[in-house]
């Protein structure tokens, strides 16, 4: 016979090859040792395809996920936005109240990319990260306001090039809330330069102003000055969205920059704007000569507010010729990165929104602060009374980075939000 693995010819009745020593017959070749070693080859081969097929299955399930989201109408489609569905739901932190200065600090003095990775992936949990709001701002009544804000040009106490107005009538106000509608705003806010706001026909039109804009499937924000509890409710019942009155800067701050009202005075407006059921916008201006602690403190403030704001605008100073802040040097553009991306991380839910002092930023720098977390923008070539970039260069700059305005108004999911921005209002 041939042994049956060399096919060397050997003797009949042999038990083993003589040259390669295989045994003849099966009993004797299917050794114990090969086959348990066959058995672990068998085990880890039908592992393998059982994994396999796991990932199969979960691939397929994947892209059908994938594809019915593709084809879904843009409205029906999940939203990453506060509270609601996200990029990244499981990243999603809990929103607190307590932070420290010294947390604070850590935060905002971390390496940028450190930062800014920090407050993207905060970001992305809850907000979608191609999508930005657009607002629009209109000043209803110009100039001659009483109180002394360093920085505005609309305090009758600074000489500049502002003119006085009287509050705007119906028509105009609705002709410019239809055009904002049409540039892609779904917010409209309101700002008037008074200390608080006067009882009488004065009141009555904002209130009627409040309607029209909401009446355009618009979200209304007013940006008054100080409100006792009527008119809160007044404003709510006429369907304000959101209220907006900056803290500006911090408490210990805030006398270089103010001196006609306290800091408590806006903590109480913004406490009777909350009891109205109105959301709350309120944030703060860089860039007024403060220095880093300065910051962490308006942003510790901020953050204490329960609930957060809904939200957070973070201004650049415009330095505007004949206010007293005119001279100051200009703020490291990286500073307000630095400040959003902070804020970001510590009102996780609100919006913040990128407000006055574009206009001195590169592109490049907007699209920083876009990563850093901020998600709303002012539109139109005027914030009040100061200079902006207009939407045409908005949208070209959205374009460039692959971004666009959000369709829906933010107040429908849950919240919605406000801003004070260009220095001013409140
Ligand atoms: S910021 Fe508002 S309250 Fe202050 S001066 Fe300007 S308009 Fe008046």
């Amino acid at each position: 016979m041939k042994c049956r693995k060399c096919g060397t010819d050997i003797a009949d009745k042999a038990l083993i090859c003589y040259r390669c020593g295989t045994a003849t017959t099966d009993a004797k070749f299917k050794a114990p040792a090969a086959t348990g070693r066959r058995g672990v080859r068998l085990a880890v081969i039908a592992a393998i395809v059982l994994a396999l097929l796991v990932l199969l299955a979960f691939f397929l399930l994947h892209s059908r996920v994938m594809a019915t989201d593709a084809t879904r109408p843009e409205e029906s489609r999940p939203r990453a936005i506060p509270g609601a569905g996200a990029e990244s739901p499981g990243l999603r932190v809990k929103t607190r109240h307590d932070w420290s200065v010294g947390e604070i600090e850590s935060i905002y003095t971390a390496s940028l990319p450190d930062l800014v990775f920090r407050a993207q992936t905060v970001h992305r949990a809850h907000h979608r990260a191609d999508e930005v709001q657009g607002c629009m701002l209109l000043s209803i009544k110009t100039g001659g306001c009483p109180e002394d804000c360093a920085y505005c040009p609309q305090s009758a106490r600074y000489k500049t090039s502002v003119t006085r107005t009287d509050l705007v009538g119906l028509d105009e106000l609705t002709e410019a809330a239809t055009r904002a509608r049409a540039q892609g705003a779904t917010r409209f806010c309101m700002g008037a330069a008074w200390r608080d706001v006067p009882d009488g026909p004065d009141f009555d039109r904002v209130l009627d102003m409040v309607r029209v804009v909401r009446g355009l499937d618009m979200e209304a924000c007013c940006t008054l000055g100080m409100l006792n509890q009527k008119q809160a409710d007044a404003l709510a019942a006429a369907g304000l969205t959101a209220y907006n009155h900056n803290l500006d800067t911090s408490p210990e701050f805030y006398g270089h920059i103010i001196t006609t009202r306290t800091y408590d005075d806006r903590l109480e407006t913004l406490a009777r704007v909350r009891r109205a059921g109105v959301t709350v916008c309120c944030g703060g201006i860089i860039g007024m000569g403060e220095d880093r602690p300065v910051r962490y403190r308006l942003l510790g403030q901020l953050s204490s507010l329960d609930p957060h704001p809904e939200s957070v605008p973070i201004n650049l100073l415009v330095r505007v010729a004949g206010t007293p802040l005119a001279d100051v040097p200009p703020a490291d553009p990286l500073e307000l990165v630095r400040t959003i991306a902070t804020a970001r991380i510590l009102m996780p839910i609100s919006f913040v929104r990128l407000s006055a002092g574009r206009l001195s930023l590169t592109d490049e720098a907007q699209a920083l602060c876009f990563l850093a977390g901020a998600n709303s923008v002012f539109l139109g070539d005027r914030l009040l009374t100061t200079p902006n970039p207009g939407t045409a260069h908005d949208e070209r700059l959205l374009d460039r980075l692959g971004m666009r305005l959000s369709v829906s108004p933010a107040a429908d999911l849950t919240f919605g939000s406000s801003d004070n921005p260009a220095n001013a209002g409140g």
